[in-house]
């Protein structure tokens, strides 16, 4: 792989990255789309990264659907795939990792102990690696993304991050390889987080801006599906994802939700008008 980037690099081409962990869907090929736009090559990896999986997560039961991947990324236009193995990345005596202080911390790093510190390492493993010009990522994984971002500025990188929006099932529920653990019963549960996301868009639409009342409205349809735990359900400032008493500025509201052996995130972007109407554009 850093040999084929090399000489894409001679020769003068962009290259773009969109970094997965296989399970190809709709979400991933959004993102090979886009990417196709500005890019030729589009690599796209395929890697179940172990160092962002804690202990008793899934990382062993996570789907792996190689041959499947390959097809469904070869028809939507990515030109190289890179399928390293976990001791190719982390061979014997690895020792350096990267950590995005505090924007780690929060929310899914505090649910996820470590989770970050893997992400951003693998990240910066793979840009050093396939060295593109520009790397594509779902703002699924909002927090993620944000995280990446704040990595290629604080390292003075040279991709440039591309956020890409949330690619929904017809009935709302984002797509993720996880929504593949969800027996049929689930999967119908599993739209209680659009659902919860729209409580919050009507409550804003309504006028409320407290921060709390909104949580309230989202934790009233979680609470309201049994077969749903929550694990967080906040309203974050968009730029460090701390928690916001009132919603006057570009927020998330943020879902992490257990439903039967899945752990689902979701979010909404909340942002005032430029033009001072007092009215809100959200991204869901
Ligand atoms: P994953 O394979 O889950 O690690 O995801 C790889 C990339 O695809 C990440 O940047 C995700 O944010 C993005 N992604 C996953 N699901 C979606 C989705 N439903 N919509 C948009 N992007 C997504």
């Amino acid at each position: 792989m850093q040999e084929a980037a090399r000489k894409v690099r001679a020769e003068g081409r962009i290259a773009g990255l969109v970094p997965t962990m296989g399970a190809i869907h709709e979400g991933h090929l959004a993102l090979v789309r886009r990417a196709q736009r500005d890019c030729s090559p589009v690599v796209v990896s395929v890697f179940v990264n172990p160092a962002q999986f804690g202990p008793k997560e899934d990382f062993t039961k996570y789907p792996r659907t190689l041959e499947a991947d390959a097809e469904k990324l070869a028809a939507a236009g990515a030109d190289i795939l890179f399928t390293p193995e976990p001791a190719d990345v982390y061979p014997a005596g690895f020792r350096t990792y990267v950590n995005v202080e505090g924007l780690s911390e929060r929310l899914e790093g505090r649910s996820r102990p470590g989770h970050f510190r893997g992400v951003t390492t693998v990240v910066l493993k793979l840009l050093e690696i396939v060295q593109p010009h520009f790397a594509y990522f779902g703002r699924k994984d909002a927090q993620q993304a944000r995280i990446v971002r704040q990595m290629t500025h604080d390292l003075n990188l040279d991709a440039g991050i591309v956020v890409c929006p949330i690619v929904r099932e017809a009935d709302g529920l984002a797509r993720s390889a996880r929504n593949g653990y969800l027996k049929p019963e689930e999967r119908q549960a599993a739209t209680v987080l659009y659902r919860a996301l729209e409580a919050a868009r009507e409550e804003i639409a309504a006028g409320t801006r407290d921060a709390i009342r909104l949580q309230a409205a989202m934790r009233r349809i979680l609470d309201s599906e049994p077969l749903a735990t929550t694990d967080y359900a906040e309203i974050a400032d968009a730029d460090t994802f701390e928690p916001v008493t009132r919603v006057s500025r570009a927020c998330y509201a943020l879902l992490a939700v257990f439903i039967g052996a899945a752990r689902l995130l979701d979010n909404m972007l909340m942002e005032p008008a430029s033009d001072a109407s007092g009215e809100f554009r959200f991204d869901l």
